[in-house]
């Protein structure tokens, strides 16, 4: 017989910002249940969470030109926009509760208030962007948000992207103060600490390798124990997979009918990274520029400043590729494993769709340094390839399912939440807008996975997050107390923040 080594009410696969933060507010809800992580890289919050392995963008629509589209009568679609806010808002609340509580400390540390800009060259492009700017800062959510086609107004705002631009083309941007720059990595290790001063065990260097039913209605882990080799099995009534790109694999061991018919393709990322402080000084934004013909919508590089390790720092990207990698950390085999009978129709019906894609993502990976420069000067016209270094950014696998929309094989963008019918476990697949929107998407598996426990929960969920059930663009009141305190509670201020 296996011996069980322990048993958990709850146990998180993966040391991530997701698992971090269901983690926080299953304990704020029911401090005596016991939590158990299985992480299998030697630290927290090293694969896509780290903050050198994603954008760090508090996602709140406030720039990102692919949460609007063009509907065909010309007009602005912004109800994606609207959704997007309202979710961040959601994770401001329950990051000031934490520091207003003191259960994580020095908000600094993780979130810096940054404009977020949209900017846009050619005439059909302007006419769109004021479109978008007519249609957002109607709505209280995205009150500040400035317009301007002005080159004066521009070179003030943004004064390394309009040195030396040619001005044959009209140039126009939109921006709103109130943006934020998230160091996600900082705050999953906050999370993970103040966890483990609660009791909650993280198992380091331990690989989930199947995850199996057992007759008494608990799920049971096989565990590799990376550092002594030994394998492990472990026992909960509630499974959280957490493991980002390695959720699926993880999914499908579990064998739940939910996880069938789905599939991931992999997304991979590269950064440049400014290496010269005259430059970066000059730069104080992050700003989002329009998708190319044929990239997929989270892949528009940006000229972000950036917040690490309470240094200023300025990143473009990322760019696109592809690598059959699930994980950065992951194995060349993670596509070809994730193949299974149950999904092999919707793999090849998205292969087919999706040859396009899969050839643009291949011509990126091809890209010279050279040619990176090339596109870092539609930002930075007189950009120096020696001021800037490249680096591997996180993973993201997104989701290949079968809709009644786009058919068999649909390639999704979002983020998608799986649970068993019983709510016993649940699985996150896909990347976007991720980090940003982690405590609404633990919000609903708690609702999916607890409905039991729901009701009697919402007085402590509306004192984490007093808008909860509640559309904050309906609320004004509520929703200028919310901007008001999450910005005292957080340390958002417009000042720039002067470091040592
Ligand atoms: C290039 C890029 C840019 C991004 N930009 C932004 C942005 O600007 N704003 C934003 O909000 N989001 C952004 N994201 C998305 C965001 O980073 C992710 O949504 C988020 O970090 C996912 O968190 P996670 O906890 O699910 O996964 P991860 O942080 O990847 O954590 C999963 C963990 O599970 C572990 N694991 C996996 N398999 C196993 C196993 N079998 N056993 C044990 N452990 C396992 C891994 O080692 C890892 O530590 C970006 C992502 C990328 C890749």
């Amino acid at each position: 017989m296996r011996k069980i080594e322990t048993t958990s009410d709850v146990f998180l696969i993966g040391a991530g910002i997701m698992s971090a933060t269901l983690g926080t507010l299953l304990k704020e809800l029911v401090p005596e249940w016991k939590i158990t992580v299985f992480e299998k890289l030697s630290k927290t919050g090293e694969e896509s969470s780290n903050e050198w392995n994603n954008a760090g963008t508090g996602h709140a629509a406030l720039c990102e030109l692919n949460y609007t589209a063009e509907k065909p009568d010309g007009s602005v679609d912004i109800s994606k926009a609207i959704n997007i806010n309202e979710q961040f808002q959601v994770s401001m609340q329950f990051w000031s509760y934490l520091v207003k509580n003191r259960l994580i400390h020095n908000p600094q540390d993780f979130i810096r208030q940054l404009p977020h800009m949209s900017l846009v060259q050619g005439e059909q492009n302007v006419e769109f962007l004021k479109k978008r700017f007519e249609a957002l800062s109607n709505n209280p959510l995205f009150q500040g948000m400035e317009f301007s086609e002005d080159p004066e107004k521009l070179m003030e705002w943004i004064p390394l992207i309009m040195q030396n631009r040619s001005t044959h083309e009209p140039v126009a941007a939109t921006k709103i103060d109130s943006g934020t720059d998230v160091n996600f990595g900082a705050l999953t290790r906050m999370l993970f600490a103040h966890l483990e001063s609660k009791d909650v065990h993280i198992n380091h260097n331990h690989s989930v390798t199947d995850i199996k039913r057992t007759s008494d209605g608990l799920w049971e882990l096989k565990v590799r124990n990376l550092e002594s080799g030994t394998v492990e099995h472990h026992k909960a009534k509630f499974v959280f997979i957490g493991g980002g790109g390695g959720s699926l694999h993880l999914l499908q061991k579990s064998g739940i009918p939910e996880g069938k018919h789905i599939g991931g393709f992999p997304v991979s990322g590269i950064f440049m990274v400014c290496n010269n402080p005259k430059v970066i000084e000059q730069h104080h934004a992050k700003v989002y520029g329009k998708a190319k013909v044929g990239a997929p919508p989270m892949s528009v590089p940006h000229l972000d400043t950036r917040f690490i390790d309470n240094k200023k720092s300025l990143l473009f990207g990322p760019f696109a590729g592809f690598s059959p990698k699930f994980l950065k950390t992951g194995s060349v085999f993670d596509l070809v494993t994730s193949v299974k009978p149950d999904n092999l129709l919707t793999m090849l019906a998205a292969g087919a769709k999706e040859m396009s894609l899969t050839k643009y993502l291949i011509q990126q990976v091809m890209l010279s340094k050279e040619q990176r420069m090339e596109e870092l000067r539609e930002f930075i016209p007189n950009a120096k390839s020696e001021d800037w270094d490249l680096i591997v950014a996180g993973q993201r696998v997104q989701v290949i399912k079968d809709t009644e929309d786009g058919g068999k094989g649909t390639l999704q963008f979002g983020t998608e939440v799986i649970t068993s019918e019983d709510g016993s476990i649940a699985a996150l697949l896909g990347a976007s807008p991720g980090a940003s929107t982690a405590v609404q998407v633990m919000l609903e598996i708690l609702r999916k996975c607890f409905p039991q426990y729901i009701t009697g929960w919402e007085p402590k969920i509306k004192e984490m997050i007093p808008s909860y059930g509640l559309p904050l663009m309906e609320n004004r009141e509520l929703l200028r107390e919310v901007h008001l305190s999450t910005a005292e509670t957080l340390c958002l201020s417009e000042k720039e923040p002067v470091f040592s």
